[in-house]
């Protein structure tokens, strides 16, 4: 997608700070992080939003969680815990529409979430 800010850091048009990557998945550092440890896991391929999920992305989505698990050992945040949010349209909060999971850790979370 031309115009899409995540889309432009998969072509490495825009810097991230990449933590991980597969042949499917890229996963790099929040630019304004909101825990001690913020990163974002997205899909290479546009996709807007959990709503926009077809079945066939199924396995995609399975990804993302996948990955979450080996950024967090990576990260040495596994054992004392994360949190893994996907945040979709207005009500959820969704301000970059290119689906992407935050792992935010590093500090106790609070619950429910704001
Ligand atoms: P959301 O509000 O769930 O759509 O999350 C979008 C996230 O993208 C926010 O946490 C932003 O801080 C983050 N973000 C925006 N621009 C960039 C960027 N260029 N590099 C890394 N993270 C970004
Ligand atoms: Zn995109």
């Amino acid at each position: 997608m031309d115009n899409c800010l995540f889309c432009k850091i998969v072509k490495g048009e825009i810097p991230a700070d990449i933590v991980y990557e597969n042949k499917d998945i890229l996963g790099f550092r929040d630019i304004d992080p909101k825990a001690p440890l913020h990163i974002l896991i997205i899909p290479k391929k546009h996709i807007e939003s959990i709503n926009k999920l077809k079945i066939s992305d199924k396995h995609l989505a399975g990804e993302l969680i996948f990955a979450s698990k080996e950024i967090a050992k990576n990260e040495g945040i596994d054992s004392k815990g994360f949190r893994t949010i996907i945040n979709t349209n207005e009500d959820g909060g969704q301000t970059v529409y290119h689906i992407h999971m935050h792992i935010m850790g590093g500090r106790q979370m609070k619950w429910p979430p704001g």
